[in-house]
């Protein structure tokens, strides 16, 4: 057992802690309800009972993992188009504590007029994006639907591995908003996922920016300013759209560009949307060797296998010759072929 599956093992049982934990407030809180309830009814018309809040008030996160099969991405040469599969989505539902347990290390990251990477930010003015250069052998590794309770564990996994990578974030869970911070802190990329990733945002060009900017705003507030980054919830090849309007991802693909925003696809990926085991997303992880891999993993509640499995990716990449990069402006564009 080498230290990672060591680690792994160990938070496989720290979250169990965490569950047995929960299950023991959430029913601590109803035993003390059920109390006050009787006092309440025992004690009508008589002294004011004070209620003090709830302490396992909970948050339901719903998450979505984007289930797209890739192929025949072209790496090498031209541009890389994929032809996607849009696969049944496996939703799953957590409930997760909004006093969330695990909190950044320091929270120290202010917004920052000097900073550097405030290039990143949305700019209708900067539109020289890199769509062909596909020099040195690079992955950029992306984490969509996060933060999530695994958040800190994903940031010192990349920390250990040496890795920068970007995050494409969500307010599933506001809880963990400041993880965001952590993220940037760290020397990753921040990028805009969407707020609430349902795929009611694709029923108009107007719901999908209400929506983005409910998560700008909430990644500034963290960062300090609105990246350009962003991903599409089942990427720009997503068929699930036209449920809500025919034609939608024609246009938003279009419009995000036109105000500044660029959006990356993948032309790799774990596989996690499928709730793999980890053997399964390492295999399928590892089977790419374009010059220029973005690679689609998922920082969301219960991929605990994606956790485990990046480090032996990693390394396989590493051994293969391949760096690894946040997403930047000189980044090579990923986009799929628009099938709505
Ligand atoms: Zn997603």
């Amino acid at each position: 057992m080498d230290k990672w599956q060591k680690r792994a093992a160990e938070r496989r049982k720290q979250r169990e802690k965490q569950l047995r934990q929960r299950m023991m407030i959430a029913g601590g809180a109803v035993v003390a309800l059920l109390i006050v309830i009787f006092i309440i009814t025992r004690v009508a018309g008589g002294s004011k009972v004070e209620k003090k809040g709830s302490s396992s008030e909970a948050a339901s996160s719903s998450v979505t993992g984007e289930n797209s099969a890739v192929s025949g991405a072209n790496g090498m040469t031209g541009d890389t188009t994929g032809t996607v599969a849009d696969t049944s989505s496996t939703d799953s539902v957590l409930v997760a504590t909004v006093t969330g347990e695990i909190a950044p290390d320091e929270a120290t990251v202010t917004p920052n007029p000097d900073d550097p990477r405030a290039i990143f930010a949305v700019d209708p003015n900067k539109t020289d994006w890199n769509f062909d250069k596909d020099g040195d052998k690079v992955v950029y590794l992306t984490l969509d639907d996060g933060p999530s309770y695994l958040t800190m564990q994903f940031l010192d996994m990349l920390d250990a591995c040496d890795v920068k990578a970007t995050f494409f974030v969500t307010s599933q869970d506001p809880s963990y908003a400041d993880c965001i911070q952590e993220a940037y802190r760290r020397g990753h990329t921040i990028g805009l996922h969407t707020s609430s990733h349902s795929f009611e945002i694709y029923k108009s060009v107007e719901d999908y920016f209400w929506d983005l900017e409910q998560i700008g705003n909430v990644v500034r507030d963290q960062i300090g300013y609105v990246p350009a980054f962003i991903r599409f919830p089942g990427g720009s090849s997503n068929t699930r759209s036209a449920r809500y309007a025919k034609g939608i991802m024609a246009k938003l693909t279009e419009e995000v560009q036109k105000r500044g925003y660029q959006y990356w696809d993948w032309n790799a990926e774990t596989g996690d949307g499928n709730m793999l085991s980890v053997e399964e997303e390492i295999a399928e992880a590892t089977s790419c060797d374009y010059n220029n891999i973005v690679m689609l993993a998922h920082d969301g509640d219960l991929k605990e296998a994606t956790l485990e499995a990046l480090p032996t990716i990693i390394q396989n990449y590493k051994d293969r010759g391949y760096t690894f990069k946040p997403l930047d402006r000189e980044a090579k564009v990923i986009h799929h072929e628009v099938l709505n």
